[in-house]
């Protein structure tokens, strides 16, 4: 017999820890499950100033307030992989790799990863000179060139942050025109070490054993190709949902199709944050379908309890 809970959250990164908050405060019997460790993402990033009350601090700081207020409330985390939601009745199975979990209400916060784009030596230099997270792997090139790919708000805010490290930063984007928010890309703009290189694309990264010696990248108008002499090579070219366990409606790329309460296509099935279809993936938004999400699973359960009752007469 599996264990049973009012809702069951899936992923504790902001998304994930908001519902917490929201569903434990409205009385509900929850848990998270977490794969690695809470945060998600956002945790990576090394400067938040969007976010309202904080002007300025890490994505680590910022998720450590979230996780010590979830818990504060009592918010239980387990780590484990979800492998699958399914539906047994009225009640929602989350499968995970250490057994099932019952709920009446599931929230799927998973949010998503970096892309990849497929560029010669792409995969095999991952780890050892490619690195889709410059917090972690920019320390290993301080005062050596490095070269960034993307153009969104990732990308630019990365390579800002790669330029205060290393000697020289080298933007390789595939347009004439960044599509990261505009105070970015005056920030960008004013760093005298980086040089963007326009409608480029990458074509292999160089190296031999000891890692990356540079990046071969090609016009996309006229095919002439350039060699960068780089240490290191950052992919920031957009983010793929984790939500492959979890069958509902979902886009084309994957993203998971909600209503305006933040229900999938699976009644009692939430989605809330990056792993949705939205037109914005902010921590403040996350929080926002999060709240929306929880209060709305709250609902849910009161009337399948409701229904319970009834039946019971
Ligand atoms: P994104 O906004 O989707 O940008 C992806 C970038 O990669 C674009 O510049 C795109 O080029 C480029 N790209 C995509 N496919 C490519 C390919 N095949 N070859 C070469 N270049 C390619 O992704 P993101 O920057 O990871 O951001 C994801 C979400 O998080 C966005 O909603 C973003 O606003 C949000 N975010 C916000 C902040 C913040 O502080 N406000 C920080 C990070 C992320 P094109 O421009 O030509 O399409």
């Amino acid at each position: 017999m599996s264990e049973t809970f009012d809702c069951v959250i899936v992923g504790g990164g902001p998304g994930g820890l908001t519902a917490a908050i929201y569903a434990i405060r409205a009385g509900l019997k929850t848990v998270i499950v977490e794969k690695l460790g809470v945060g998600g993402q956002i945790a990576l990033s090394d400067i938040i100033e969007n976010y309202p009350g904080f002007p300025s601090l890490s994505g680590g700081e910022l998720m450590k307030h979230f996780e010590e207020h979830a818990v504060g409330l009592g918010a239980e985390i387990r780590y484990t992989d979800v492998t699958a939601i399914v539906a047994d009745g009225d009640r929602r199975i989350v499968k995970t790799s250490s057994g099932d979990l019952a709920a009446k209400a599931v929230i799927v916060t998973t949010g998503a990863e970096p892309k990849k784009l497929g560029f010669a030596g792409e995969t095999e230099f991952t780890g050892r000179g490619v690195s889709t997270c410059a917090t972690c792997d920019g320390p290993f090139y301080k005062k050596k060139p490095v070269a960034v790919i993307g153009g969104g708000d990732t990308a630019v805010k990365e390579a800002i942050y790669l330029s205060k490290l290393c000697s020289e930063v080298h933007v390789v984007h595939r347009r004439d025109r960044f599509r990261a928010e505009k105070v970015l890309q005056e920030r960008i703009g004013a760093r005298e070490n980086v040089t963007v290189h326009w409608s480029h694309q990458p074509v292999e990264v160089l190296g031999d054993d000891a890692g990356v010696t540079g990046l071969r990248i090609k016009n996309v108008d006229g095919g002439a190709v350039t060699d960068l002499s780089v240490w290191g090579v950052f992919v920031f070219v957009g983010i793929r949902p984790n939500t492959g366990f979890v069958e509902c409606e979902k886009d084309g790329q994957g993203f998971i199709v909600t209503d305006e309460n933040m229900m999938t296509s699976l009644p009692g099935v939430f989605a809330a944050g990056d792993c949705r279809v939205t037109p914005l993936r902010q921590v403040a938004t996350a929080v926002g379908d999060a709240a929306i999400a929880a209060v709305k699973a709250e609902e849910y359960v009161s009337e399948l309890e409701g229904r319970a009752y009834e039946g019971a007469k």
